[in-house]
């Protein structure tokens, strides 16, 4: 199955293919279109002479395109799922999940497209400003160069198409290498949805080949970037005066207060743990519990993480799956080795199966020197350290060069304040995993996690520049 660019609303042919595998089954899946700078060229200029359809389109036309767009992903929906399935090994019932969700963010899109407004402002309210009367509109920025990480191959697209299309942009995407299909089957659904030529241009192949070419060209008014931090910071150091939004990794963190029920929370950590094999930017990896809970948590909490399913994405059964390359799961393995020589204990897990999927690993007593503490882990790994206080756990969350989402169970209220106030993160969830995110909430990073905010009215934001008119009315 050969797959091709798609620029100007035409599937376009390139030089060479790349043969993508399942990382599950390691079979073939495809052959997918690797492009040069050339046809990153003709993509940027298909998306420069879309610029002035897309401008000049009505609200309720962008917005209709985008509920066309959820109708025919709703149809498409088993099939959506399937795609992701196959191409990143995220089980079924998780992928099903990322298309709901993927629906939700177009509809969210749609009702956003209608409400891009400014406001006035009362220029009298500065001498000589008088019989003046002033108001603020928002205008699209422009071409918006979007590269898409592999873990969400269809709900992070969405993140950037979406409010693109919603702003009245033009959109060139570069999705992951490992993550093509979901992409490109999107641009299917949109030329059906009504989006004009060139408004949407996809081209697949090498990250540095295209990224460089997307986040150097004087057309492209930004850049909208998700995926690992050395990108990111190397992406921001291209982009000159370009607008740049990063949504980077993170070693989401949670505290469980000491007077909190074990019970109810467990499985819901477990959840935040090891969903798509821990490979998601808030996935819980580093859990503090405060005091006496600590071997009540830990036993339970190992107990029913061995309760979860391994095996193919595609079965109905399975929780957790194999990871997106072998290199990634030889670096896992790796990093616990690195923690047991630092003092962890391997409580559970910690191996990888016949079929090539790594245990769920849980580490406790780790170091904050070792890489599974203080780097992204990004595969089925936790660890549960004991911490004296909240207030020490606050400071063990803190203690990291990243910063997206912490979450606290606690039942004092004023704990709870009191780690809202501390805790170093784009976004505090009290009585929750960090995990937890729908789509329309702000979401972003500090530190090393990011800069700027999606959740779709926040994209709506970063991808529009505001123009200020004032009328002399003396
Ligand atoms: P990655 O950085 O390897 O790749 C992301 C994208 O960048 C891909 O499309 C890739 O082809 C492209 N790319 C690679 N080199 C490039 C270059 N030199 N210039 C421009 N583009 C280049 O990330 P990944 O492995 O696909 O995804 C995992 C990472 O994404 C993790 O760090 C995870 O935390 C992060 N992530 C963050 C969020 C968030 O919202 N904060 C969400 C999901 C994933």
């Amino acid at each position: 199955m050969k797959k091709h660019l798609l620029i100007n609303s035409e599937w376009i042919s390139t030089d060479s293919y790349v043969t993508l595998y399942s990382p599950y089954t390691k079979k073939v899946i495809g052959e997918i279109a690797s492009a040069d700078t050339n046809d990153v060229n003709k993509a940027i200029e298909a998306a420069a002479n879309a610029r002035s359809v897309m401008r000049r389109m009505a609200a309720h036309q962008r917005a209709g395109i985008l509920e066309n767009l959820a109708s025919l992903l709703q149809l498409r929906r088993e099939e959506a799922a399937r795609l992701i399935a196959l191409e990143a090994a995220k089980p079924i019932k998780t992928a099903l999940a990322e298309v709901d969700r993927t629906i939700h963010t177009y509809k969210f899109a749609a009702e956003e497209a209608k409400r891009i407004h400014g406001e006035t402002i009362p220029l009298d309210a500065a001498p000589g400003g008088e019989n003046r009367v002033a108001y603020t509109i928002r205008e699209p920025i422009g071409i918006i160069g979007a590269i898409t990480p592999f873990n969400f191959p269809m709900n992070l697209v969405a993140h950037k198409v979406g409010p693109a299309i919603a702003t009245g942009n033009t959109i060139v995407l570069k999705p992951a290498e490992q993550t093509p299909l979901s992409a490109l089957f999107l641009g299917e659904l949109l030329m059906e949805a009504g989006l004009p030529a060139g408004a949407l241009n996809i081209v697949t192949g090498k990250g540095r080949v295209i990224g460089d070419a997307i986040v150097t060209d004087p057309r492209v008014s930004m850049v909208t970037f998700t995926g690992s931090p050395e990108v990111g910071i190397s992406i921001r150091s291209k982009a000159g005066l370009k607008r740049v939004t990063l949504e980077l990794g993170s070693n989401a963190a949670v505290i469980i207060d000491d007077n909190v029920d074990i019970d109810p929370i467990v499985e819901r950590c477990v959840t935040g743990a090891f969903s798509f094999q821990g490979q998601v930017c808030i996935s819980l990896q580093r859990i503090y519990v405060v005091g006496d809970k600590y071997e009540e948590f830990t036993a339970k909490f190992i107990q029913a993480s061995q309760k979860l399913k391994l095996g193919n994405p595609l079965d109905p059964e399975t929780d957790v799956s194999a990871m997106i390359t072998q290199k990634d799961t030889q670096r896992a393995l790796d990093w616990i080795q690195e923690a047991k020589n630092q003092g962890a204990e391997v409580a559970s897990g910690g191996s990888v199966t016949e079929d090539g999927v790594l245990q769920p690993t849980v580490l406790l007593h780790v170091s904050p020197q070792s890489s599974v503490s203080c780097k992204e882990v990004f595969a089925p790994i936790v660890l549960i350290n004991k911490a004296r206080s909240v207030e020490e756990a606050v400071s063990f969350v803190n203690d990291s060069n990243f910063g997206l989402q912490a979450g606290i169970y606690t039942k004092d209220i004023h704990t709870a304040q009191e780690a809202i106030t501390q805790l170093h993160v784009g976004g505090v969830i009290i009585n929750d995993i960090p995990t937890f995110r729908v789509d329309h909430m702000p979401y972003g990073g500090v530190k090393q996690s990011g800069m700027g905010r999606e959740g779709i009215k926040y994209a709506v934001e970063e991808m529009t520049e505001m123009k200020l008119v004032v009328f002399n009315l003396n």
